[in-house]
């Protein structure tokens, strides 16, 4: 049977929240033997998501993880001062060790972990890329890093270095839409996680380090040559009209999910 891809996806309430979650739940139907863990930026799991889950038709787990508020990025800080996410992923880990534990049989090793953010635009071709990871396998990440690509350089089958614009001397160079991991290693590894305090751009490092060396790396995408997934952002909705209609009791019915 074909390995499952567990994917963890970390995500927050915000404007556009259901846009993407609808978005990347469309994209993972067309993914078979793939199972969503689903890890809200909230005290508790919203009626938002839990909805959209139980009717997106996905195989899914949906757990929460407040970011501990000094960690938190404050309305106007820059986007890069503190990393988003990584208590989300973290958790999304803890329950895969957890869970399976708990499963019987031999397989339960078998499968594909992937870190998928929820605004970021994958295509299909990169799941069936990455079922076949033994360890952790890499490819091309585009629009990413302030680059139209950034990508591990490919030399005789093996990663000899990292086409980035930017301190290509960090460890693994690399962002996360640009790798998995194989569930067999990741419970080999009980400690591995995302450490929230690693200097900016070294988070990605901060878990791959322990797991795997740079000659170890499994190239895809026909030796990291071809784009598959995209580092797309999200524009914040202006709701200019919306603020001043509301000043006036005409704004939008809060009973109705945007
Ligand atoms: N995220 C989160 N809490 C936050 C901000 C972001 O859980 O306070 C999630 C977000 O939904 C996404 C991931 O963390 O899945 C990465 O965040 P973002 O896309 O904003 O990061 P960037 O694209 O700027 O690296
Ligand atoms: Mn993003």
């Amino acid at each position: 049977s074909l390995p499952t891809i567990f994917v963890i996806t970390p995500t927050y309430a915000r404007l556009v929240q259901k846009a993407e979650l609808t978005r990347l739940s469309q994209t993972f139907l067309h993914v078979p033997q793939i199972h969503w863990i689903v890890v809200e930026d909230s005290p508790h799991k919203t009626p938002l998501v839990s909805d959209l889950l139980v009717k997106s038709g996905l195989s899914f787990t949906h757990l929460h993880m407040p970011t501990n508020k000094d960690r938190k990025l404050q309305e106007g800080d820059p986007s890069w001062l503190k990393p988003r996410g990584v208590e989300q992923r973290n958790e999304g880990l803890r329950w895969l060790r957890e869970d399976r534990r708990a499963q019987p049989g031999g397989d339960n090793q078998q499968g594909v972990v992937y870190f998928a953010d929820d605004d970021n635009t994958y295509s299909l071709q990169i799941f069936e890329e990455m079922r076949s990871t033994q360890r952790v396998s890499v490819w091309p990440v585009g629009l990413v890093g302030g680059m139209k690509y950034e990508r591990p350089v490919i030399e005789g089958g093996k990663v000899i270095r990292f086409h980035t614009g930017w301190r290509p001397s960090r460890p693994f160079p690399m962002d996360m839409a640009g790798f998995a991991v194989s569930l067999k290693l990741i419970l080999a590894n009980p400690e591995a996680c995302f450490d929230g305090e690693a200097p900016m751009g070294f988070l990605e490092s901060s878990f791959l380090q322990g797991l795997v060396t740079m000659d170890e790396l499994e190239p895809k995408a026909d030796n990291c040559s071809k784009v598959l997934v995209w580092h797309t952002r999200t524009e914040k909705p202006k709701m200019k009209r919306e603020d001043a209609l509301q000043a006036q009791g005409l704004g939008s019915d809060p009973a109705v999910e945007g």
